[in-house]
């Protein structure tokens, strides 16, 4: 579907008076030229010159690294050829390596590869769970199943930013909800929020629900840019610096309002891992369980799987006691052994527009994951046997070979 141009919003705008009351109705109405200037820029998709030269640039290379891994990071809507590059750039003198992308609940093929991070749902432990799967792209004829599977789940989580915009815009329809996100602000030693925030939120999220009506976005090939963040990067760009403080208690009542809204995912809608696991080995693929500190129990539920992240980003302190409790499951009979990974868990559009304020966004750099080198990981991975060389070599023969 193309973006329906449904004309731009007049010149004339009013929305100093709208945005001084945040009146639901200057919400939708005074919609300004710079309003839909900024809603365009942070749902574009294309790249200008600057940016594309940004994206096939890393912002770290090693050029004596022989060898690297990078099975778990997000492309988004950057093109892959220009991460094909800037990987080159930043390992020039690599030899052996294993790079695959595992974008959120999409299948992306990268060479010879295809992989995915999905969300499944563990009903006996009751939280959803991720899993990275990775497999030969020459079985992607064959993975019209495995597909839909994962797109179910993407179809759902993509209706969450405009769940979050209902709840926001309608509070009357969202009345518990909103309470109770209230009183959860409450509990938090944070300062308490006033009924002018929740106003410039809700005055906010009605402004972004207009524009995303009147862009066509939906269903567009721009549709992956209405993310969760979309509406505080927006706001971040258009409230004025004299109502910092107000803003701020704002993106706090919105945070609350965006768990809440979480929290009440329906299981319906995710596979359980045991279904896609399933489905996933029969096209041969291999499966790996990214950052278990953030859902522990998972280790203990016997899945059939490859490896599992020692280190990751978003869970770097526990290198040493997973890669011993990795040790440890393979002294028990196994299908596979367990192989350590590492992901850098990089996510590359916030290399080419970065969120404002946001200090991590710089941070991982696809294929790097400095822990293989900490001496006490290190100490670590030898007495249990794993290497780095040894994830590569021995995971891309079971990719092979599956
Ligand atoms: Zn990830």
């Amino acid at each position: 579907m193309k973006p329906v141009d449904r004309g731009l919003p007049s010149s004339r705008s009013t929305e100093e008076a709208g945005d001084a009351h945040f009146s639901p109705r200057a919400a939708e109405r005074n919609i300004s030229e710079k309003d839909w200037a900024v809603f365009q820029r942070l749902t574009s998709v294309k790249l200008n010159a600057e940016e594309r030269l940004m994206a096939e640039t890393p912002q770290r290379l090693d050029g004596e690294e022989t060898e690297f891994l990078a099975v778990h990071w997000h492309p988004e809507w950057i093109p892959l050829g220009l991460i094909e590059k800037r990987l080159q750039k930043s390992f020039p003198a690599a030899v052996n390596s294993l790079a695959i992308p595992t974008q959120h609940n999409k299948v992306m093929v990268f060479g010879q590869w295809a992989g995915v991070e999905a969300d499944v749902y563990d009903r006996a432990y009751g939280q959803k769970v991720q899993l990275l799967i990775h497999f030969r792209a020459d079985r992607l004829a064959g993975a019209g199943t495995f597909i839909n599977m994962v797109e179910r789940t993407y179809n759902y989580r993509a209706h969450q930013l405009l769940d979050i915009l209902r709840s926001l815009s309608e509070p009357e329809e969202a009345a518990p909800r909103i309470l109770s996100s209230l009183s959860d602000q409450k509990m938090s030693p944070k300062k308490s929020i006033t009924s002018e925030a929740v106003q410039m939120a809700r005055f906010y999220a009605i402004r972004l629900r207009a524009l995303i009506e009147m862009s066509g976005i939906q269903g567009s090939d721009r549709d992956e840019m209405l993310k969760n963040r979309l509406l505080t990067d927006f706001m971040q760009r258009r409230v004025k610096a004299r109502q910092a403080a107000l803003l701020e208690q704002a993106l706090c009542f919105i945070k609350a309002v965006k768990k809440s809204v979480k929290a009440e995912l329906s299981p319906e809608a995710f596979y359980s891992p045991q279904e896609l696991i399933e489905e996933a080995r029969s096209l041969g693929a291999g499966v790996v369980i990214p950052h278990p500190p953030l859902f522990w129990p998972i280790l203990l539920s016997g899945l059939d799987v490859d490896g599992w992240e020692v280190w990751n980003p978003s869970t770097p302190d526990q290198a040493v006691f997973l890669t011993e409790a990795l040790a440890r499951a393979n002294e028990r009979p196994r299908k596979r052994k367990l192989l350590a990974f590492m992901g850098d868990d990089t996510h590359m559009s916030a290399k080419i527009r970065q969120t404002l304020g946001d200090k991590k966004a710089a941070g991982p750099e696809i294929g790097f994951q400095e822990a293989w080198r900490n001496p006490a990981v290190a100490g670590a991975l030898q007495k249990a046997r794993q290497s780095r060389a040894n994830t590569i070599n021995e995971y891309r023969n079971r990719l092979l070979n599956g």
